[in-house]
């Protein structure tokens, strides 16, 4: 592997509001091309390259369930919404000839793989960007704790947490508290005992018990996930 190269094997969260741009709903082709520039040029340099896509562009299951839906069922339908993020972005990628393959947690053979643990380590040591659709397959969990578990299973060296238009973790909401501070290193635990929500408790404890780093950083500022995996300070790391 390349020696300037920090994470060999990562797990890339892309929320759906990542693929929806500014209407922040449905997807957005162009914002996706943008995407999957950055994640060529990254494949380009040899890093192993999982991604996991949420669905909150089209659907999640907590609102369904709000408005007066069954909470499983919603949920269902959510994961749903995951797998057609995933196919697009498939496309992004493919168009610009990176070599994909998308698997799924909900099985659906004609468009994915199912989800295969160790097919999908294959396809990351034969260079091409596994894209995991369908969250973890079950109800009450998110595409945050999909990450966690999906990096633990693959054995992979971090979880970049890209956001839209957020450089990181603060120690309040910049937006609301002008004396907010924007940490660069924290540990897991910090996240518990200064009650920072990065992701859900879920995620957070399975990344934590598992010794799996995170990088949260802004994900709509062009290079930084190259940034992010050859070591550079960017946004905040959060390990041990
Ligand atoms: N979901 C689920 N189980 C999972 C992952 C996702 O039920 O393992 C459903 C859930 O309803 C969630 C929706 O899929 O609201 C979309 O995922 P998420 O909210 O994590 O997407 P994001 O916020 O990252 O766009």
């Amino acid at each position: 592997m390349m020696a300037d190269i920090k994470y060999n094997r990562v797990i890339l969260k892309l929320s759906g509001e990542a693929l929806a741009g500014e209407k922040g709903f449905g997807i957005n082709p162009p914002v996706l091309k943008d995407v999957a520039k950055e994640l060529k040029a990254v494949h380009d340099k040899g890093v192993q390259i999982a991604i996991v896509v949420g669905g909150g562009n089209m659907w999640r299951g907590v609102t369904g369930a709000q408005l007066g839906m069954e909470r499983a069922q919603a949920d269902y339908i959510g994961m749903l919404a995951t797998i057609m993020n995933a196919l697009s972005l498939q496309d992004a990628l493919e168009s610009i000839d990176v070599p994909t393959r998308v698997q799924t947690s909900i099985e659906m053979r004609q468009i994915a793989e199912p989800y295969i643990r160790r097919k999908a380590i294959r396809h990351l040591e034969k260079d091409r960007i596994v894209i995991f659709a369908g969250g973890t397959g079950s109800p009450y969990f998110s595409t945050d704790t999909t990450a966690a578990l999906r990096a633990a299973e693959i054995n992979a060296d971090a979880i970049l947490m890209g956001k839209n238009g957020v450089d990181g973790v603060y120690s309040a909401d910049p937006n609301k508290d002008s004396s907010a501070v924007k940490f660069d290193h924290l540990t897991h635990m910090d996240l518990i005992e200064k009650n920072l929500h990065v992701m859900d408790t879920t995620a957070s404890s399975l990344s934590m018990d598992n010794h799996i780093p995170i990088v949260v950083f802004n994900l709509n500022t062009a290079g930084n996930i190259m940034k992010v995996v050859t070591g550079q300070q960017v946004g905040t790391t959060i390990e041990g």
